[in-house]
């Protein structure tokens, strides 16, 4: 069995364990490497081919598509990744990178719990960064720290092992201040950064390596090896003693929150219906056998398949055939005709996922990104805009 296929499976027998599943996204300033980040890590998961990726650019948007608030291309790319003897099924959801598309970008952001902001160590913290941070936090959902391009401050700008640490040190602490600035009240303190912990990692995604303390204690590869290897133009030696995905990942499994976990504090901010309802309580609980409850992120659509609709289970299991209610379409209820999970670019058929995972449903009528998909009636995620025809006054 190929890598793939050996993937595929471990990922089908994760749906069922949240503690083991980490629904994340990436967030940067353009152009800090948020795009090269992504296609490096599902490559080096092992979810498509390493000279593929940086060239396929999975997760990238297409122009036009993306004008119509549909992408062709992948919303969500799966990984399988081991730590510390276990497998995790880490689900990376396309967060779009444009200031302009806020409410793609909000609905991203609900659908995981966790994310990574890319910040390039040349540039510093820019005002996307900004932005990204704050629609995070607005959502509760968890940040860690990448610092990419380290290769360019070695080789570009020549910067000495010190010049190197007080520059790092300055993106941290101008995160820090955007994350005490915008973190909610109750992790204004639990949710800095710092290297320490590991909540911090540095490399380049371009060139495939990166490292962290964590990664460091474990490969035993100072930080002065490594920037010998860059200077020394190693870079791809380095890439296979300190893989990029390995320190990444690693610190998504460590630090970033499951979805049973983040979901008792999220709930009650990214949904305004009764807590103490039914609903309100499975969702809380991330609860298998609870009513179903999922918002659509995205909508795809495939040449074979037609429309895709794919978002985030909060609760219950969804299963093939079933009918749901989609809150655009009123009490009209629809069937799952086709249901799958991702995994790396590909989509999975498969009988059930359960929640606090990513799914795929082909056979939804009328549905929408940002619309709520239940079996039962449900408060929506996010409010219906009625638009009406404009009002034309004609001045007399
Ligand atoms: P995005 O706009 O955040 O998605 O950024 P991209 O991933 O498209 O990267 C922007 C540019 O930076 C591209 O030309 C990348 O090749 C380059 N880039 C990304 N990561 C690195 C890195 O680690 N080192 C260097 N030197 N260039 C990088």
């Amino acid at each position: 069995m190929g890598r793939k296929e050996d993937n595929i499976q471990k990922a089908q027998s994760l749906i069922e364990n949240p503690e083991r599943i980490r629904n994340m996204g990436i967030a940067a300033h353009i152009d800090h490497g948020k795009t090269t980040l992504s296609d490096n890590l599902i490559a080096g998961a092992g979810m498509m081919s390493e000279d593929l990726a940086g060239k396929q650019l999975m997760l990238d948007y297409d122009e036009q598509e993306q004008a119509r608030g549909i992408t062709i291309n992948a919303a969500v790319a799966s990984m399988v990744h081991e730590f510390e003897g276990n497998s995790y099924l880490i689900n990376l959801i396309d967060t779009p990178g444009h200031v302009d598309f806020g409410g793609d970008v909000t609905r991203a952001m609900r659908a995981v719990d966790g994310v990574i902001i890319v910040v390039d160590s040349v540039e510093g913290v820019m005002p996307q960064t900004e932005t990204v941070i704050r629609q995070a936090l607005k959502e509760k959902v968890k940040p860690v720290l990448f610092i990419n391009k380290v290769d360019r401050l070695i080789n570009e700008l020549k910067l000495n092992a010190d010049e190197m640490q007080r520059r790092f040190a300055k993106i941290i602490t101008d995160v820090n201040r955007l994350l005490a600035k915008y973190s909610p009240p109750e992790f204004k303190q639990a949710w800095q950064v710092n290297v320490q912990e590991g909540k911090v990692a540095f490399g380049s995604a371009f060139n495939n390596w990166a490292t962290s303390v964590p990664a460091m204690n474990r490969t035993k590869i100072t930080f002065k090896e490594i920037y010998e290897y860059v200077r020394d133009g190693r870079q791809k030696e380095l890439a296979k003693k300190t893989p990029l995905h390995q320190t990444v990942l690693n610190m998504v499994i460590r630090h970033l929150p499951n979805p049973r976990e983040a979901q008792k504090y999220r709930i009650p901010q990214i949904w305004k219906g009764d807590i103490d309802s039914e609903i309100g309580k499975a969702m809380l609980n991330c609860d298998h056998d609870g009513p179903v409850s999922m918002m659509i992120t995205k909508m795809i659509i495939d040449p074979h398949a037609g429309e895709i609709a794919v978002g985030r289970v909060f609760s219950g299991r969804l299963r093939k055939g079933s009918e749901l209610y989609v809150s655009t379409a009123g009490s009209q209820k629809s069937k799952v005709q086709v249901l799958s999970m991702m995994v790396g670019p590909d989509r999975i058929p498969v009988e059930e996922i359960a929640a606090g995972n990513i799914a795929a449903i082909v056979g939804l009528k009328n549905a929408q990104a940002g619309a709520t998909v239940s079996s039962v009636q449900m408060e929506p995620f996010e409010p219906m805009v009625h638009y009406s025809e404009p009002v034309v006054t004609l001045a007399i």
